[in-house]
Order: C-alpha cells, then structure tokens, then sequence
C-alpha cells in the first residue's frame, strides 16, 4: 500500500508508518512528500495541499496521513464537528483538507484517494510513553481533566525530557527512539487507541475506512 505521511518532522512521520501499519495489519510503502525540513505544525500545514497535490497527480498513492500535535489548542472530541470547536486543530486540519479535495480534478489512474488524520495530545510525545511508567497519567483523559489551561498537568518539553532525556534531540536520535517506541506500542495498537480515543482514534478509524 503506497501512502503518503506528513508529520511535524522526520521521526515522527517513521513512528506514524509504524503505527499505520498496526492499524491497517498491512506494510506501507511510504511514497516520500516532505518538501523541505521545515519542522513544527506550521509547517506542515503550509506545505499539505502541495504534498496532496503531488500525491494525487503524480504518484500512485492511495492516501495521505496527516498527524500534527495540539499543543495548547483544544483536544478533539466526539461530538465535533456538530458542535464546533473553533480552537480544535483536528476539525480545522479536516476542513482544509476537504477544501482541498473539492480543488481537486479527476485522477488520471483512478485511483480513489483518502485522507487519514491524527492530532496527538498535547504531542506526539505522549503517544511514545504510552503503557510505560512515565507515561501512566499522560493520557487524553488526564489532559482533558487538567481543565485550567494555565495548569496542565505536563507540557510538551517535560515530555521530550521524559522520552529523549533532552528537549531537543538531534533529529537521528529521535528518529532511534521514535522507531523504538512505535515498534513497541504496535504490538498491541488498541492499548494507543484506547488511551488516546479522540487524536489516535480518529486516525485509527480513518484508516479503517480506508480498507472496508
Ligand atoms: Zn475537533
């Protein structure tokens, strides 16, 4: 299956392979869309309908994965987009997304071409402690509880310390670790799933439909 992954750096789109191919129980070949090394969620968010472009143009790809982090934005919940969360980064990134779609023009191989998208709360950090010691109260359900902005119960930089032991890893050792991490959490998918229902979930679903 040839698909396309953007993510906010390197490591993170060679975790998020990993992680998809638990989900869909099949081997992904990942058709290469990163335009520059631009890192961070504003890049990426500049550069996806050039990389859906590319895909659906000139590659045989049959999909994009799109996995960005929340940050301080709000996390998604089920009952979005009907109520809607202006502040969601999920529901924004799938607005976008279908704008993009609609621009689109008839795919000369046919294939049919779907988008899969993840939003890892509040990184994608908290996705690589899970089931680990470190990362037993880093879970969306503990996110979403900590309801006071001003006092999350950890911030992005205490989860890098906790997974790289530094806040700013080299991106080789990010890349090792990130491998790492995923490989592990793709034994059993459904434990990332059930801890982060709303941000993994979404990209899990997404990804199923994609084979029904
Ligand atoms: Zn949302």
């Amino acid at each position: 299956m040839r698909i396309g992954i953007l993510s906010e750096s390197p490591a993170d789109e060679a975790a998020v392979k990993i992680l998809a191919e638990a989900v869909l129980e099949v081997e992904i070949e990942v058709e290469p869309v990163r335009l520059r090394d631009g890192r961070g969620v504003s890049a990426v968010l500049n550069q996806v309908e050039v990389v859906t472009r590319k895909l659906y143009y000139s590659t045989e790809a049959c999909g994009l994965i799109f996995v960005v982090d929340s940050d301080d934005t709000s996390m998604h919940l089920p009952e979005h987009p009907l109520q809607k969360d202006d502040d969601c980064r999920l529901c924004q990134v799938r607005e976008n997304l279908q704008e993009i779609k609609e621009r689109l023009n008839l795919r000369y191989n046919q294939i049919p071409f779907n988008f899969a998208v993840g939003l890892a709360i509040p990184a994608v950090e908290a996705w690589y402690l899970c089931n680990t010691k470190d990362g037993m109260n880093k879970t969306e359900t503990a996110w979403f509880n900590a309801k006071d902005k001003k006092q999350k119960p950890y911030n992005r930089k205490q989860l890098k310390h906790l997974v790289y032991g530094t806040d700013r890893p080299s991106l080789p050792f990010e890349t090792k670790i990130a491998i790492r991490e995923a490989t592990r959490l793709a034994q059993d998918i459904s434990i990332l799933e059930q801890n982060f229902p709303n941000g993994f979930g979404s990209l899990a679903n997404d990804l199923r439909k994609w084979i029904q």
